[in-house]
């Protein structure tokens, strides 16, 4: 025993990075520091490139998830967007990897950097992927085309005939167009470039739509030469790999061809205002947004020298950093280098910012020393600073006609110099793109994992299934850092219709509101204080073997350190027994909270709007998911947070509670410790105790409810209680063919179209998931976003639903159009073996995807998904062959054979409203 000890030990990564030495010179890279990070159970090392002075920092950590990024400091001086255009123009291919390939397209940008993250658990597709995104960011072509795709361009409207208007398209120019519809975002646009007026900030780093067609191809490549060059590039990487073969393989492919240069990209400290001062904008009317009166936003900001302290209630922050630090997310790379990025962008020292601790100490010490510390800060950042700004912002009827008009203004400024070999010329590139895009990919350049790589089995996760006080409960036990996850499910079942729709808007005001003894103030204190969040969300889980089947239900779930179990389940039992639903004023701002943020959320998640709408009439599940989450859900929140008099809501909302708390529907689980599982269950015993008053017999509203066992569970635990979900089945549901047009005030469109399939346990459901796969990457992907000109768009299969949709996309009609195309296209079988293994391992790496101890044995929990299920769908995954593609695509998606629905999110649609077969909203 002892000898495995050591050998562990001796293998641990943070203990290997520990042998480093400073001045150590590795494959051209000297190291700097190094420095252990017990609190996150980390050792950085912190490096630099000799030859060009590039930064690079490597956390090394026994996690598997690995992960890359590097990030460029990208300072733009004007609004022609062109950091956030060569974000994209560099993923559309490189020297040594010449091909657009759309599943790399993850990167992200900030106002002032731009960064390139991946992260795997395969040592090879690491250093694969590793190759090709140094390559596309160091070495990317930058082809005039890919300007135009990505940019902004000329074009005529329909590219094949040359007497049809010229105007602008360009992925980001669409792209821009959608954002600034987003009234949120325009303010914070606003707000920032306002508040720095004197540099970079000053302007809009994601590009202005009326000024990115000032953008040439020429500025843009000289943007990158000055900007994408390592000693303005900062590396970062993670994980338990080996930091030599990361240094090695970086120097070799990219460094060791650059010389150092001096990319002045600094941004100088914005002057101090002497006074303060005030500002006012307008933006678009918002359609849904509650009160049509009460639209303005107000916001006073300070330019904040250096960090302030932000957190009144200091006892309340170290709760939260210990829980922040204790808590394992899947992403916890990602998340390290998006929260060292910004300060590190300038000049920070990432290392100093991964000793959360010591900061914390520093904070403590600086307390003693002067009890008023706090308070002193709070008058030195915000009561003395003149450095203020008072930014008004409010509706204007006009504003989409004036930016409309604007647009038509810039179009004639381009167009009215061209003279006809101008014309001539448009013409031709417009062609030769649409020729180019509609070329096939040959993507087999890319060093690519192969499907005989992937696991051939599913990763099993125990789990325990018991029963405490007579309510089933799943025990996961699991390396959680000393941190306990509950989470209970309550079936719904017994609720009447009337009530469906409140079901969203009580799960988001019930811990709010107060509960036992507390005010909702304190309650909020107590919840930061004792637990890592309390949150109850309303759930649609269709059947995984049934298409008319599904449980509908509400999830509790909430997280605490071990010591804090009993306050953890206290407070649920005080929101259980005395939730405080009395206080209109309390109610009245929750729900204009939540109606708001519906509304505001469209802009941003319309092809979800559309999609969840486009499958309501496909099956029973689809139409509870669109009256809990769909656009039917925004309208009746605005119409709530309209009433004069809530005292309505108010009487249902105890209504609800008998139905929704009840211990009779409910199942638990818990992810623990090993050790601290008994207690757990203790404390859970103790609290279903205390809420048994609860506990109802209820007949459930409709008689066809049916009981659905978990026999491979009994099989393979041998445990005498079984995890009981009870599900509806509608067994008299017809679905129908339903075409919804949402009339929007914004530039863009949302189009979906679903159709209904077959569930997860299906023998075609494997089938259907490749095809959706291949479908986005080798056809939709092209027509809608590279030719169409639409942000994204693609095919997705899930919930028994073949699902199209398009985000932030100029067509509507057409798009609809590409949709039926794919489905030809995939009947027609021109895809290769290559293709279809490429989609084999997009699914695999979703369905592989690391899950938090955390989260573990969730899917069976929630959904009913057991491993043996996840195994026979793993197994016919690798199964699926050409002609099973050619099969489910003629049996499932061929026009007439299938039932269908489509839902569009758009401006005003001249053609749509013609056709009578839309029902216009
Ligand atoms: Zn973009």
């Amino acid at each position: 025993h002892r000898h495995t000890c050591r050998a562990l030990q001796s293998t641990s990564a943070p203990e290997r990075a520990l042998q480093y030495t400073p001045g150590q010179n590795i494959h051209g890279f000297t190291i700097k520091e190094v420095v252990s990070v017990p609190d996150l159970f980390l050792t950085a090392v912190k490096l630099t490139h000799d030859q060009t002075g590039a930064h690079y920092l490597h956390a090394a950590r026994d996690d598997s998830n690995n992960l890359f990024s590097v990030q460029f400091r990208t300072t733009p001086m004007d609004s022609t967007g062109v950091p956030h255009i060569l974000e994209h123009t560099v993923l559309c291919g490189s020297q040594r990897f010449p091909v657009r390939d759309p599943l790399l397209r993850v990167s992200s940008a900030a106002s002032d950097y731009t960064m390139y993250p991946f992260s795997t658990q395969n040592s090879k597709d690491f250093k694969n992927l590793l190759s090709v995104y140094l390559d596309a960011v160091f070495f990317p072509c930058l082809r005039e085309q890919d300007f135009w795709q990505e940019g902004w361009r000329l074009e005529n409207e329909d590219p094949s005939n040359p007497k049809s208007p010229l105007v602008f398209k360009g992925v980001v120019f669409n792209e821009m167009k959608g954002a600034f519809s987003d009234n949120e975002r325009l303010y914070a646009q606003y707000l920032q470039n306002k508040l720095f007026p004197d540099h970079t900030y000053s302007v809009v780093s994601g590009g202005e739509p009326l000024c990115i067609p000032d953008l040439t191809w020429n500025q843009l490549k000289q943007f990158h030469a000055t900007h994408y060059h390592p000693s303005n590039a900062r590396f970062f990487t993670y994980g338990d790999l080996p930091l030599e073969q990361h240094l090695q393989q970086i120097h070799q492919e990219a460094l060791s061809k650059f010389e150092r240069i001096d990319p002045k990209t600094e941004v100088p400290p914005q002057p101090h205002w002497p006074y303060p001062r005030e500002a006012h904008v307008s933006c678009g009317p918002d359609a849904l947004a509650p009160d049509q009166t009460r639209q303005n936003t107000l916001c006073v900001s300070f330019l904040l020298p250096e960090v302030g302290f932000e957190e009144e209630r200091i006892e309340a922050l170290l709760h939260k950093i210990e829980i922040q630090m204790k808590h394992q997310s899947t992403n916890f790379g990602l998340a390290l280098a998006s929260y060292i990025a910004s300060s590190w962008n300038h000049d920070g020292d990432p290392v100093e910012l991964l000793q959360i601790s010591d900061s914390v100490n520093r904070f403590k010490q600086a307390l003693k020393d002067n009890p008023r510390y706090l308070q002193e800060k709070v008058q030195e950042y915000f009561k003395d600073n003149t450095h203020r700004l008072t930014l008004s912002m409010s509706p204007d009827e006009q504003y989409l006609d004036k930016q409309a008009k604007s647009e038509e203004e810039k179009l004639q400024q381009k167009v009215q110099v061209l003279t006809e070999e101008d014309r001539k010329e448009i013409y031709d590139k417009g062609l030769e793109l649409l020729s180019a895009q509609s070329a096939p990919q040959d993507a087999s350049c890319l060093p690519a994992l192969k499907v005989s790589d992937i696991d051939p089995v599913t990763t099993r996760i125990p789990v325990q299934i018991s029963s405490v006080g007579g309510v089933p409960v799943q025990l996961c036990e699991q390396p959680t850092n000393g941190l306990v996850y509950f989470r209970a499910l309550c079936n719904l079942n017994t609720l009447s219709e009337d009530l469906r729709p409140l079901v969203p808007l009580f799960c988001s005001v019930i811990t709010k509101m107060g509960c036992g003894s507390l005010d909702y103030r304190q309650q909020a204190q107590e919840m930061e204080l004792r637990t890592g969040g309390m949150s109850v969300s309303a759930q649609v889980i269709p059947d995984s073997s049934h298409l008319d089947m599904y449980e509908q239900g509400m999830v509790l779930s909430s997280s605490c350190l071990e010591r804090n179990l009993p306050h953890m389940f206290g407070l649920w039992r005080d929101v259980f027994n005395r939730p405080h639903f009395d206080d209109e004023e309390r109610l009245r701002v929750l729900v204009m909270m939540s109606a708001q943020e519906l509304a505001n959320g469209i802009s941003y998640s319309g092809h979800m709007y559309a999609m969840t709408r486009a499958a309501r009439h496909l099956t029973p599940a689809g139409d509870l998911h669109e009256t809990f989450g769909g656009m039917e859900q925004v309208k009746f929140m605005k119409r709530v947070a309209e009433m004069q008099d809530l005292n309505h809501v108010i009487r249902t909302l105890p209504r609800l509670k008998k139905h929704l708390f009840n211990p009779h529907n409910m199942r638990c689980a818990i992810n623990a410790t090993p050790q601290k599982m008994s207690d757990s269950t203790k404390h859970l015993e103790t609290f279903l105790k205390e809420v048994s008053g609860n506990r109802k017999d209820r007949k459930p509203v409709r008689p066809n409810t049916i009981l659905v066992l978990y026999t491979s569970i009994i099989e393979r635990y041998h445990t005498i209680t079984i995890l009981r979900i009870d599900m509806f089945c509608d067994s008299n549901y017809q679905p129908c063919h339903m075409k919804t047009f949402f009339q929007m005030p914004f530039p863009v469109n949302f189009v979906s179209q679903s159709i209904r399939t077959v569930p997860f346990t299906h023998q075609d459901y494997a089938s259907l998931s490749v095809l959706a796969r291949m479908m986005t990457a080798k056809y939709l992907h092209g027509e809608i976003r590279e030719k169409g000109g639409a942000y994204g768009g693609g095919a997705r299969m899930g919930s028994g639903l073949f699902t199209f949709y398009s985000y932030r996309d100029p067509q509507s009609a057409q798009t609809l159009a590409a949709f039926r195309r794919g489905v030809d296209w995939a009947k027609a079988g021109l895809f290769s073996q290559q293709d279809i293994d490429e989609a084999k391992l997009s699914v695999f790496s979703a369905v592989d995807a690391p899950v938090a101890p955390s989260d573990k044995g969730m899917s069976l929990f929630l959904n009913g998904v057991t491993d043996d299920m996840r195994d026979a769908h793993r197994q016919r995954l690798f199964r699926v062959s050409h002609q099973d593609l050619l099969d489910v695509a003629e049996r499932y998606l061929s026009v007439g054979r299938c039932t269908d629905g489509a839902a569009i999110l758009g401006p005003e649609n001249e053609v749509i409203r013609k056709d009578p077969s839309w029902i216009i909203k």
